[in-house]
Order: structure tokens, then sequence, then C-alpha cells
């Protein structure tokens, strides 16, 4: 068999392998689904935030209206007392504002308990949401570290890979390696088949008695006449 036929089955196994540790390096996953995860996440809580704000600002207003009131009712209250109004009618309107204002006071304190309480629900709500942020939050850290850790292991073992590849390409023959790369290139990472009873052992053709013949005499690459790749052929190649 020709010279260059071991070197070049053995540089083809670690373009395979080489090609294997990128694919695993394309593949990693670098945790877009948890990235997504905290933006869903920070929306829900930054939207709570808002609905609270927006009850927070509500419930001001709400007690300012309250205080107005207060003063509005002991005003009409002082009136009343005063002596100073001894007409019935108006001291009787006087009662009917005053009565008003009792009124209208307490539906407020009843809103304004309300919303208070909406305002605890909130916050609550407001806690939980913080607190699944923070453990999404670690969790991605964790998982970033991990994928870095994975990543550069790849890349240094490609690199590795690579040099020991280069190093076995410059000791075989330029002819024959160029040759390689070209059935490479042309029909993908498999450019060099076994013979395994005397057939191809990539197409399964079984080779001709003057193919054989030729691979024995080993003055030259053989190809297969089936699917036009290298043939290597282990028997011929005792163990050095
Ligand atoms: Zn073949």
């Amino acid at each position: 068999m020709h010279p260059a036929m071991r070197s070049l089955y053995e540089l083809q196994q670690l373009d395979r392998y080489i090609a294997e540790l990128r694919r695993t390096l394309e593949k990693l996953d670098p945790g877009e689904h948890i990235r997504e995860e905290i933006q869903r996440q920070r929306a829900i809580l930054e939207q709570i935030k808002r609905e609270y704000d927006t009850l927070h600002a509500e419930a001001v207003d709400q007690e300012l209206q309250l205080r107005q009131m207060d003063e509005k009712f002991r005003e009409v209250e002082r009136e009343l007392y005063s002596g100073r109004i001894t007409n019935p009618k108006e001291l009787a309107a006087l009662q009917g504002d005053l009565d008003y204002l009792k009124r209208r006071r307490s539906d407020l304190d009843m809103r304004l308990l309300e919303m208070w309480d909406k305002m605890e629900t909130l916050r609550q709500q407001i806690n939980q949401s913080q607190e699944r942020m923070n453990e999404i939050e670690m969790r991605y850290e964790a998982y970033r570290q991990e994928y870095e850790y994975r990543k550069a292991s790849l890349e240094s073992e490609i690199r590795f890979h690579e040099q020991q590849r280069d190093e076995l390409a410059r000791q075989i023959d330029p002819e024959a390696l160029a040759h390689y790369e070209r059935i490479r290139e042309r029909l993908g990472e498999i450019a060099i088949a076994k013979v395994v009873n005397r057939a191809c052992d990539f197409c399964h053709t079984l080779l001709t008695p003057y193919l054989l013949k030729q691979l024995e005499q080993g003055t030259e690459l053989i190809t297969c006449e089936s699917c036009a790749r290298l043939l290597y052929w282990e028997e011929l190649d005792p163990p050095r």
C-alpha cells in the first residue's frame, strides 16, 4: 500500500475527532432560555410595582381629601354650635351638611381600608416576585459558570488536537496530503474508507482483484471505483 496511507488514515481520525469537538462546542447551550425567563420575571415584577405605585399615589390623594373633609366638618360644627345662627332652617341645613360629610367620610374610610389591603397584597407579591427573580438569577449565574468552563475546555481540547494534526500533516507527502484534502472537500469528513473483506467499508462495493493487486503493490494512491474514497487496507499495514 502507498506509504502515506497509514498517516493519512490517522489524520482522518484526528480530523473527525476535531469536527466532533466543534459540533459539541456549537451545540453548547449558552443559557438563553434562563435569560428569557429572567426577562419575563422582571416584566412581571415591574408590572406589579407600577400597580402598587399607582395605588399608593391614589391613597395619598384620598388621605389628603380625608383631612380636608375633617377640616370642613369641624368648620361646620363650630358654626352650628357657635350660637350665631338661630334660624331653624339654617340650622337644619348645617346639620344636613354635617350628615352628608359624615357619610362621605365613612365612604372614604372604607375605600382607604380596601386600598391598604390591596397594597399589602401587592407588597407580598412584589416580595415573592423579587425572591423568584433572585433565585433565577442565581441559577443563571451558576449555569453560565458551568457553560464558560465547558466552552473553555472544549476550545483548549480543539487547539491541542489541531496542533497534533498540523504536526502529523507536516510529515505526510504533500501530494498525497493534497489528494486527501481534495476528496475531503468534495465528499465530506470520510475521505478514506477501510478495506474490509475485500470490499470498500464505506459503500460496501466488492473491490476487483486488479484494484486489490494495485493496493498491494503500493506505488500509488488507490480510490474506490464506486464511491471515489481513498482505500486503506489495514492488513497490508503491519503495526510499527
Ligand atoms: Zn467505496
